[in-house]
């Protein structure tokens, strides 16, 4: 893969809501971005201002009212398969067993017995599920619910990856341990992921660049590159450097808030 290939590009991306009787909200205003192959892309700001809409547009679930969404190059009219998307809540499916769900999407492809099986073995060793290959979602704890979900969308093979708040119900230890099995897998996989999270520290320790957002105008307020050295792990988090990126951000958020 080329890492200078422009997997999405927003050109003056906009998305008004009318809200009848004159009342509008402009959810997305005058949004440019390009992602580059292979990069891993967070966005962080307040609550409000666009981040979600952002990644349903680019998931071709919402359209723009102004501008245009390119994938590969080419404009985004219907929804692209080798877009994948990870949400909040859990998109697994409770009747199915976490071998089921994650052979799912490679089930659906059209893939051999033998093919659906390397995959989603080589995913319940990723995510660490070994063991649990035969239980269904509801015997799960949300975190291993977490992990299934991580897992099939990756064993779909996307080109893209689009992650919205994928960690956010979690607690703390639980979401740590799911940012390094990502980190790990990503290092695995190299997917171009764009991930959506108001946890700057989330966004410094997987991202390779951060959008920052910000409300009224719901735009981009600036783009900041992360430095840190891959592989990575979470004692980056205790690093001086990783503190003052934290720092920046933090200013960034709470000026723009002001
Ligand atoms: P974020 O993800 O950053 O919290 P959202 O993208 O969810 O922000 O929302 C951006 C703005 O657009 C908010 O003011 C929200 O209320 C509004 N909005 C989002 N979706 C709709 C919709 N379907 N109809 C009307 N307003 C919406």
């Amino acid at each position: 893969m080329n890492n200078n290939v422009e997997m999405i590009k927003l050109e003056h991306v906009s998305r008004v809501y009318d809200l009848g009787k004159g009342s509008r909200v402009v959810a997305v205003d005058d949004v440019s971005l390009s992602v580059y192959a292979e990069e891993f892309v967070c966005i962080v700001g307040p609550s409000g201002c666009g981040k979600s809409t952002l990644l349903y547009l680019i998931a071709c679930l919402d359209f723009p009212t102004s501008g245009q969404i390119l994938i590969e190059g080419q404009p985004l009219r219907a929804p692209n398969p080798r877009v994948g998307m990870v949400f909040q809540p859990d998109s697994v499916f409770p009747w199915l067993t976490v071998r089921r769900n994650i052979a799912f999407g490679p089930e659906l492809r059209g893939l051999s017995a033998e093919q659906v099986d390397q995959i989603a073995n080589s995913y319940i060793r990723m995510v660490g599920l070994e063991g649990f290959e035969d239980t269904l979602p509801r015997q799960l704890s949300g975190g291993m619910k977490k992990r299934v979900d991580v897992a099939r969308a990756f064993a779909n093979n996307p080109e893209i990856l689009l992650m919205d708040e994928p960690f956010g119900a979690l607690d703390a230890m639980t979401k740590e341990r799911l940012q390094l099995e990502l980190l790990r897998i990503w290092d695995n996989e190299r997917k171009t992921v764009l991930f959506v999270t108001h946890d700057l520290e989330e966004a410094l320790v997987l991202g390779s660049r951060v959008v920052v957002m910000e409300r009224a105008p719901n735009t981009i307020q600036t783009v900041i590159d992360v430095p840190f050295e891959r592989p990575r792990d979470l004692l980056l988090k205790t690093s001086a450097e990783f503190q003052q990126y934290r720092r920046m951000l933090w200013d960034m958020l709470h000026v723009s808030a002001r």
